[in-house]
């Protein structure tokens, strides 16, 4: 009969080497942990090599198998091993070709069987499993004296992609801390190889984001040849139609008839436009490719509408129109000239699309709460035509035009490449109008001081 002493001796001791036992195996798992966390690898093979070998001591198995699902056939491949022959895994990988969905794969697999149910497959004696099992397990395997088998899921994204197997030639108890190390190792292990699936995709964007940036710049190299092209070789054959019209009229001044004289004006009329319309796809162009360095100029807005108005004055006595600034304007940060033709480009709309005897564009500084503190916001009333509400985001479009050229001239690129400068500034514009009652476009710049 045992004593108190020589049983708690013995509790002791049990405990002992309970505790050691589980110390032994906090530590392979902190090892694995510390595999884990430095690889910082694409390449899956590598990864799934460095944790396989101390899985395996850790679990005390004698041969362990990471295999993972290759889309879009589904084969299983061997993507790491300890403990098998070379030999074996470039048959199975090479030649044996097992399909996730062959009868004898999934019913005889435990690694499969452990990726279709998405939990750990445990077989604790292979004697007892089923004959052609046995036969073909063995025999694949190439190792007589396996006993067990712990095959657990690799899971990402809820998605099995694969499976970590343990093959014993002894029979663990396979007790409850046994699988939660076995859990806890493979979570690692997914977490890994998760990661190295993430990093192999950012790789790959990386690589395509390089080959997209490529692409730009030659597409913008073309877009310069473009540019250049528009605007000085077509100006070229422009400019000799003009020129000769000029001599047709000055030779013929008098003896053309008046069918002519007609064709002539409209010839004029239409190399004009043409012209007008070199000169804003040019523009366009320009403002969509420049870089934002140009950009940051200290802009005072008041000299700026007072030089706009000026250059305005002819087409401004001829329609009979003003532009009255009602409230000082402060500085703002963008580069002059496109700041300028902000300007121009509303202040001309707002009397061209006019029909009032007296026309009137007014400019005012609004205050608006809402308003990032950084920011300031103008209004550009005019009281022409007005526009319906329904064509409030339309006419910012590259060539959007609500009229006919006998109408209102016009290429329909103005309010484009005002918008598109203030996206530059990264401000922004809208329209409040009603038909003929006016508009009032409303824009944002950033504050100089
Ligand atoms: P364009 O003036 O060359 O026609 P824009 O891009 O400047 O081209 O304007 C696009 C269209 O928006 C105009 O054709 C016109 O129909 C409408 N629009 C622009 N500004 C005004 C305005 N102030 N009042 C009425 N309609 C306008």
């Amino acid at each position: 009969m045992l004593n108190l002493s020589s049983k708690s001796d013995l509790f002791k001791s049990g405990t002992k080497a309970l505790v050691g036992n589980t110390f032994k195996k906090l530590k392979a798992l902190e090892d694995i942990s510390y595999v884990c966390s430095n690889l910082y690898t694409s390449d899956l093979e590598s990864a799934a090599t460095q944790v396989i070998k101390p899985f395996c001591e850790l679990a005390g198995a004698d041969v362990g198998v990471v295999m993972i699902l290759k889309n879009p056939d589904k084969q299983i491949y061997i993507v790491a091993s300890y403990g098998l022959s070379e030999g074996f895994i470039e048959t199975y990988n090479n030649k044996l070709r097992y399909t996730l969905n062959s009868d004898c794969v999934t019913e005889n697999w435990p690694s499969i069987r452990s990726v279709y149910k998405k939990k750990i497959v445990l077989i604790k004696d292979t004697d007892k499993m089923r004959v052609e099992y046995s036969k073909f397990f063995k025999e694949s395997l190439g190792v007589n004296k396996i006993k067990s088998v712990a095959s657990v899921p690799i899971i990402i994204n809820n998605d099995a992609i694969g499976a970590i197997s343990l093959y014993y030639t002894n029979q663990p108890d396979f007790n409850d801390e046994e699988l939660s190390f076995m859990k806890t190792t493979a979570n690692i292990i997914t977490g890994t190889i998760e990661r190295n699936h993430l990093l192999e995709a950012a790789k790959k964007s990386e690589k395509e984001l390089a080959e997209a940036n490529e692409d730009l710049q030659q597409i913008n190299q073309e877009l310069d040849s473009f540019v250049y092209i528009a605007s000085h070789d077509l100006r070229e054959p422009l400019r000799t139609i003009e020129s000769f019209i000029s001599v047709i009229q000055d030779q013929f001044k008098n003896s053309l008839e008046d069918k002519l004289q007609e064709y002539l004006l409209r010839i004029i009329k239409a190399t004009k436009r043409m012209r007008k319309l070199i000169e804003d796809l040019t523009q366009l162009s320009r403002v969509s490719r420049e870089t934002k360095d140009k950009e940051n100029e200290l802009v005072d807005l008041n000299v700026l509408i007072t030089e706009v108005q000026f250059e305005l004055t002819a087409f401004l006595q001829d329609k009979n129109a003003q532009i009255v600034l009602t409230s000082e304007s402060p500085k703002v940060l963008g580069n002059k000239e496109k700041t300028a033709s902000i300007f121009k480009n509303l202040i001309t709309n707002g009397i061209k699309f006019n029909k009032s005897k007296e026309k009137k564009v007014e400019i005012s500084l609004v205050n608006n709460p809402n308003l990032d503190h950084k920011k300031i916001c103008i209004c550009v009333k005019d009281n022409g035509i007005g526009i319906p509400k329904e064509y409030y985001e339309k006419i910012f479009g590259l060539f959007q035009r609500l009229h006919s050229q006998d109408e209102y001239e016009g290429t329909g690129a103005g309010l484009a490449i005002v918008k598109k400068i203030l996206e530059k500034y990264n401000c922004e514009i809208w329209v409040e109008s009603e038909k003929d009652k006016g508009s009032k476009f409303y824009f944002t710049l950033i504050k100089g001081d």
